[in-house]
């Protein structure tokens, strides 16, 4: 069996500097205190728990200290709403309560940051909106086949600010997202920084090839649509993988399409339409 690679890697795949490395794993927090636990979720979700009662009432300020003091109970809301919205996986809804994507974003917009809306990140790309982010972490909870009810090792291409690898990394055994601009994989590295995520692993370079080095996945996600899905992409899916990505017709129209690499072989299926950043080769 490959042993899994030790973080954290560049696009060479070449240990980075031990004082880079973050040092906590984690773990989905089962602990009865942590609020976002699957169980308090539902309960936020049906309105009973004490974060989902008053919240749709309650602006979203920021604290005195200058911090975003309420804003768990304005997550758990989100959490809410996507739930009715149809997300119905405890684990991604756990992972969306317990990150703060109000730390991914811009001050200036942290205050939109639980609206179902995207947000700039700089360099010209942008933050999905939850509902999308959260329908695709969905697509490949449902594709796995381990009883562990853990993704292994996952690959994303188009890091961003950040915010997607770091709902990965609670879904997650390893996570590798690569991102091909440079200002935005430092962004990241920033953002992901203070969150000591052990298992997520940044990787700057171009997200066409893959990454070879981490292979096979069981799953890859993509925040970028090409037209069509590189070969090196499912060539380095696990069979019994699964891969989410937006994938663009001749008319420029882009939907989401779900890639299962079976015994027999690829089988795709095509769904909603969806509009992402474009897929770009090469690093800038
Ligand atoms: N998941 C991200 C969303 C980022 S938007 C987040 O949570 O913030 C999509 C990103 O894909 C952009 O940052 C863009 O630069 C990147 N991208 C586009 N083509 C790429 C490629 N070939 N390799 C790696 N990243 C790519």
């Amino acid at each position: 069996m490959k042993s899994p690679l030790k973080p954290p890697y560049d696009a060479a795949g070449k240990a980075a500097s031990a004082g880079s490395r973050p040092a906590f794993p984690v773990r989905l927090n089962t602990d009865k205190s942590n609020p976002f636990a699957p169980k308090k979720i539902a309960a936020a979700v049906r309105g009973t728990s004490a974060a989902g009662q008053n919240d749709l009432k309650r602006p979203f300020q920021a604290g005195a200290s200058g911090g975003l003091g309420l804003d768990s109970a304005v997550r758990a809301r989100m959490v809410r709403l996507l739930a009715e919205q149809g997300v119905q996986n405890a684990q991604v809804l756990a992972a969306l309560g317990a990150v703060q994507r109000h730390h991914f974003v811009d001050t200036a917009l942290a205050g939109m940051a639980y609206e179902d809306t995207s947000l700039p990140i700089g360099f010209g790309q942008t933050i999905s909106k939850p509902n999308v982010v959260a329908r695709m972490l969905e697509l490949l909870q449902q594709g796995l086949t381990d009883a562990s009810g853990k993704l292994g090792r996952v690959l994303e291409i188009g890091t961003g600010c950040g915010y997607q690898a770091a709902l990965l990394s609670y879904l997650a055994t390893e996570v590798y997202s690569i991102e091909r601009l440079r200002g935005l994989h430092d962004k990241a590295r920033e953002n992901l920084r203070t969150l000591r995520l052990a298992n997520v692993h940044l990787l700057f370079g171009d997200g066409m090839a893959g990454f070879v080095k981490g292979a096979p996945y069981a799953a890859i996600i993509a925040a970028a649509g090409g037209d069509a899905i590189p070969v090196a992409w499912t060539d380095q899916l696990a069979v019994g993988g699964r891969l989410v990505a937006p994938l663009q017709d001749a008319s420029g129209a882009q939907a989401l399409v779900v890639i299962d690499k079976t015994p027999q072989g690829l089988r795709q299926t095509l769904l909603e339409a969806v509009h992402f950043v474009p897929l770009k080769s090469g690093i800038g």
